[in-house]
């Protein structure tokens, strides 16, 4: 593996909130499981023009999860190759299926109008380059485990093979401006195991390795010629320099259900059910008490209190 550049960025990504940062060619974004899986949602920007994002349709040419190796691309009409997939671990899917969740989700499944969720954080951290809700697009999924049947219904499995410390290189191959989340289904899904757990971002410098990897890319992949910009178009809305991404000095993002509040309740069991409860420690499924009943009070109440809705119509739910 190639040896990255000095440490320059280390944020800690509490549950609820989401954060976008500038990463420089030849830079490596690493994105670290705090505590442990958790789906974390991202977007990604040419930082000179913001017009130009990263297309998950395109990208699921690469396939439906991607894998080491893989690129990120920009959508049509620029298509290019914007960062590449370095490192993970293989318990680590990344999904490019998945629509992010937003308020209407959560509306739509469950009548719940306030939840924290990845429309409203990823628009809150965009924010801050002067980006607005309507300037998200769909996204990356890492820690997204989707499954699918015959019929291309797809439905969620879980992160439990995922350790502590986990990690997702990712290395840019131009100036971008990636924002990520912890998306707020993790304490309603499969995918958080039923609870909100922070998450790490990094950023490392480029290294004399890391910028030869950017050479080798290019060395085989050289740009498109076909590859349209808005100097090619018949048609242009504003100036170029409209669209340069500028951080906004003194941002404060306004983050909905933040700070995540933890009620804490005492719950009596019958002697039967607290048979379930230890059952499903001894298995290896739960971690404790707390851990067992929570899950399986948040598993029924999906179930349970499901709305049908076409916003919200995935098996499982
Ligand atoms: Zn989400």
């Amino acid at each position: 593996m190639a040896s990255y550049g000095k440490l320059r960025e280390d944020h800690l990504l509490e549950p609820a909130t989401g954060k976008a940062f500038p990463v420089k060619k030849g830079e490596v974004y690493r994105i670290v499981t705090e505590e442990g899986g958790q789906c974390v949602d991202c977007q990604i920007y040419n930082l000179f023009d913001y017009r130009e994002h990263m297309s998950t349709s395109i990208m699921r040419r690469q396939g439906f999860h991607l894998e080491k190796g893989d690129f990120v691309i920009s959508a049509s009409p620029r298509n290019r190759l914007m960062m590449q997939f370095l490192d993970k671990q293989d318990s680590n899917i990344i999904d490019v299926l998945v629509h992010r969740c937003s308020a209407a989700y959560f509306e739509a499944g469950w009548d719940m109008v306030s939840h924290t969720n990845c429309q409203d954080m990823l628009a809150e951290a965009i924010g801050e380059y002067g980006l607005t809700p309507d300037d998200t697009h769909a996204v990356l999924c890492p820690w997204t485990n989707t499954k699918f049947d015959n019929n291309g219904k797809f439905y969620l499995g879980n992160n439990r093979k995922v350790k502590k410390g986990d990690h997702l290189d990712i290395l840019a191959l131009m100036d971008v401006l990636v924002a990520t989340n912890v998306c707020g289904t993790n304490d309603f899904t499969s995918l958080g195991d039923y609870w909100q757990r922070p998450m790490r971002l990094q950023i490392f410098e480029a290294s004399a390795e890391t910028e030869d990897l950017v050479e080798k890319v290019f060395q085989r992949y050289p740009p498109l010629k076909t590859s349209r910009t808005p100097k090619d178009f018949h048609v242009t809305r504003g100036e170029d320099a409209d669209f340069v991404l500028k951080q906004t000095p003194g941002y404060k993002p306004q983050f909905n259900d933040y700070p995540i509040e933890i009620t804490e309740m005492e719950i009596e069991l019958s002697e039967e059910d607290y048979e379930q409860v230890k059952k499903q420690i001894a298995l290896g499924i739960r971690s404790d008490d707390e851990d067992a009943v929570r899950t399986a009070v948040i598993e029924w109440y999906c179930a349970n209190r499901r709305i049908h809705h076409p916003m919200v119509n995935y098996m499982g739910y």
